[in-house]
């Protein structure tokens, strides 16, 4: 590692090859982060990987699968050795479960006829996938001064928002699936703030809106930079920053 490199804060974005991650990773980096590039298909990470570099980005690819523990606990054996350690743990890798459809829209969602095969994979990906990687990291996110994690969440995973009639999400179809994922992701980042606090470790959880990506066929209305956004500055906290808290572009949002 350079003598640049070594004072650079080291940031891992999970599923970064495209989409949102990839929004963030580039971000991190124009804060001056060396950025890892976590994805399942490693050709695809270096592929993100390259075009971040190509854009002056000290960016790397990092072979992780999230539902994958022992690549999870292989992935952290990696970063240990050439990194010594991480500032920035973002938790974005996720699945809707139905495709290129947004879940809000999705049939195969809805409670009643439900398969739950699919919705073991949606927590297999979404939520379990978060204990994983977070675990595999926590000692390397001990030894940064100031370590940060985000998981990203959706306005989707608010109980208080999708049981609201009259409010915005009252035309959306029920889901068995990607909602309460999403609802377990905030409840875990409840559980580990309130468990990491002593050590200075923040952690939060964001939504990012409805973002133009893959996961929704594009029909989100947000860029990924707008999506990032948010997540980006839940990375940045200064040490007086909350903890345990869930946020969207606008402030704090309703559990
Ligand atoms: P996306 O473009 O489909 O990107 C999802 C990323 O997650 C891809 O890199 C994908 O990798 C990766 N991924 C999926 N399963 C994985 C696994 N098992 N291990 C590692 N990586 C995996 O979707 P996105 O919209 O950017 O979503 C990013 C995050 O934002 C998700 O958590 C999503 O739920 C959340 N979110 C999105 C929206 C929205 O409107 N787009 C709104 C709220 C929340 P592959 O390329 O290999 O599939």
């Amino acid at each position: 590692m350079s003598g640049d490199a070594a004072h650079r804060k080291v940031a891992l974005v999970t599923g970064a090859n495209k989409g949102i991650g990839r929004g963030v990773a580039g971000q991190l980096a124009d804060l001056g982060m060396t950025v890892l590039i976590g994805a399942r298909d490693p050709q695809r990470g270096e592929e993100a990987a390259e075009a971040l570099r190509a854009a002056g980005a000290d960016a790397h690819a990092v072979a992780l699968d999230v539902t994958d523990q022992a690549a999870a606990r292989a992935a952290a054996e990696r970063i240990e050795e050439r990194f010594g350690r991480l500032d920035v743990l973002v938790n974005n890798a996720g699945i809707t479960g139905s495709g290129q459809v947004s879940p809000q829209d999705a049939h195969d969602q809805v409670p009643s006829s439900v398969d739950l095969d699919m919705v073991r994979r949606v927590f297999e990906t979404n939520v379990f996938g978060v204990i994983a990687v977070t675990n595999a990291m926590l000692p390397l996110l001990r030894r940064s001064p100031a370590p940060r994690i985000v998981n990203v969440s959706s306005h989707a995973a608010s109980l208080a928002l999708t049981s609201d009639l009259h409010g915005p999400f009252a035309t959306l179809l029920p889901s068995a699936a990607y909602s309460p994922s999403k609802s377990a992701v905030t409840a875990l980042t409840v559980q580990y703030a309130n468990e990491l606090r002593k050590d200075g470790i923040l952690v939060n959880a964001a939504a990012p809106g409805y973002v133009d990506t893959d996961s929704n066929n594009h029909t989100g209305f947000l860029t990924v930079a707008q999506g990032a956004e948010v997540v980006v500055r839940l990375a940045t906290l200064g040490a007086d920053g909350p903890t345990a808290g869930f946020f969207g572009a606008d402030g704090p949002l309703p559990w």
